[in-house]
This record gives C-alpha cells, sequence and structure tokens, in this order.
C-alpha cells in the first residue's frame, strides 16, 4: 500500500446532491486546497486543519480525528469497516475538494487503491487537464465544471474547459454550470457549443445557485430559458438544484 500521505479535510456517508447522479449513496474523501476562488465557494480554503475527521459509521457524523497529512492506510480501513459493515450501500467514493486534482503525486498511487474497493468518482473544477490525462485510468465517472464568468467570477477556463472535456469523454462525464441571476444567453450558448463539439450526447446540468437558506435563488423562468438555449446544441440538458441543501444536512 501507498505510504504517500494526502492533505485531507474529511471522508464521510452521504447522498449525492448534485448532478446525473443525485441521490445516490457515496463516501465522499474531501481534500484540502484549490487553485480557484469561485466567488460562490463555500468550501473552506484556509490553513490545512491539522486533524482531518473521519467518519466511523457511514451517515452518523462520529468523527474520529487523524493527524493530517493522513496515511491512505487510515482512508482504506474505514472504507473497509464500512464495506463490511453496510455492504452494497455505496455507489462510489467521490473524490471532491477544494479541487482534488491539485494533489497529483497522491492521487497517482492512492486511486488504484481506493478502486479496488468503489468505482471512482471525480469531482472537479474541470481545468487541469494534463493530470486527468495522466490518472483517467483509475477514474470512473467525472462530475465537471464549466465555470460561467456570471457565477464565479473565473474567466478565461473556456479553452481549459475544452482539453478537460475532450479527456474526461473517455469516461461517463457529465458537465455541471452555476446559474445565477446574472447569468447571459451567450454564456450558456459558448458553454453549450464547447460541449457539442466534443460529443453532444454528453449530459449538460444547469444548476441554479442556492440562498443561504437553502431555497433557489434564481428566477424559475430564467431557468427554462437558459434551458432551451442549451437544449438546442445538446441532447440532455437538466435543471437540477443543489439537493442537499433543501433536504438539510445528511
Ligand atoms: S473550484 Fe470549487 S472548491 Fe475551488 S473555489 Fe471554485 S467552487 Fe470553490
Amino acid at each position: 500500500m501507498s505510504e504517500r500521505r494526502a492533505e485531507i479535510i474529511e471522508l464521510f456517508s452521504s447522498i449525492q446532491g448534485e448532478g446525473l447522479l443525485v441521490g445516490l449513496r457515496q463516501a465522499f474523501l474531501r481534500f484540502h486546497g484549490c487553485n480557484l476562488a469561485c466567488s460562490y465557494c463555500d468550501t473552506r480554503h484556509g490553513n490545512l486543519p491539522g486533524t482531518a475527521l473521519l467518519e466511523v459509521t457511514p451517515g452518523r457524523r462520529d468523527f474520529n480525528p487523524e493527524q493530517n497529512p493522513v496515511a491512505l492506510e487510515k482512508v482504506v480501513d474505514t472504507l473497509n469497516l464500512w464495506l463490511r459493515g453496510w455492504p452494497g450501500i455505496h455507489h462510489s467514493i467521490s473524490i471532491t475538494g477544494g479541487e482534488p486534482l491539485i494533489n497529483v503525486e497522491v492521487l497517482r498511487e492512492w486511486l488504484p487503491e481506493l478502486q479496488r474497493l468503489l468505482p471512482i468518482y471525480l469531482e472537479t473544477n474541470g481545468i487541469l487537464y494534463h493530470v486527468l490525462e495522466e490518472l483517467i485510468p483509475n477514474i470512473d465517472f467525472i462530475s465537471m465544471d464549466i465555470k460561467l464568468p456570471s457565477s464565479s467570477g473565473c474567466t478565461d477556463l473556456w479553452e481549459k474547459h475544452r482539453e478537460f472535456l475532450q479527456i474526461a469523454s473517455q469516461k461517463t462525464v457529465f458537465v455541471k454550470m452555476v446559474i445565477c441571476d446574472a447569468t447571459e444567453d451567450w454564456e450558456v450558448m459558448r458553454a453549450g457549443e464547447l460541449i457539442a463539439d466534443v460529443d453532444p450526447a454528453i449530459s449538460c446540468i444547469l444548476q441554479p445557485m442556492s440562498c443561504n437558506d437553502g431555497t433557489v435563488g434564481v428566477r424559475p423562468l430564467r431557468m427554462l430559458e437558459l434551458q432551451e438555449i442549451a437544449a438546442g446544441l445538446l441532447a440532455d440538458v437538466r435543471v437540477i438544484p443543489q439537493t442537499h441543501k433543501f433536504i438539510g444536512q445528511l
């Protein structure tokens, strides 16, 4: 087993609240750090916490603190306990962050070991395409963002997203875009064209931005208008809000 240690925030079991696999139970392995600074980000990117939190009983939030950086053995041992005690409940391991692909040295060694336990589902901001190219043999599902300038504050990522999606299309991939009230037609059109250039069958999720109270912060009619634009270019365009926000903490 790899002896490389990783900067981890937490390992817990929950329901996937976003995207194409919404509602499925996953083991979430959250890495520390990100290479972007989206305006809507709700993830802590400060200093690495001294301890990572590893859930003992899946979904029960009875966390054990573990000194950072964490050994792969600790993560595998926890997952093995879950798999033995609660067989069949987890669909996959969500490798999430932050941006997990900034941990390329760790993932190079960890993913083959984790993939022996469950399929690997990568949640990514979709720009580190060179890293994806190296790791993709050990990834099964990819949820990638296209960062729209209006909602994320990020600009000039279009070509990186294109390169990323081209590589990601070797596996089961879908694209997620966060929509806000200020999102303009051209942004969704440009993203739709980018996806269609790679493969018009790739699923596209329009995710309305959530308010702090968990409600959806974009007018319903606006979501329909933007879906109509994307659906003119792509076969599968879905409007899916962040379901975990209104279901409550799961
Ligand atoms: S890519 Fe994700 S984790 Fe990173 S800043 Fe943007 S929303 Fe936050």
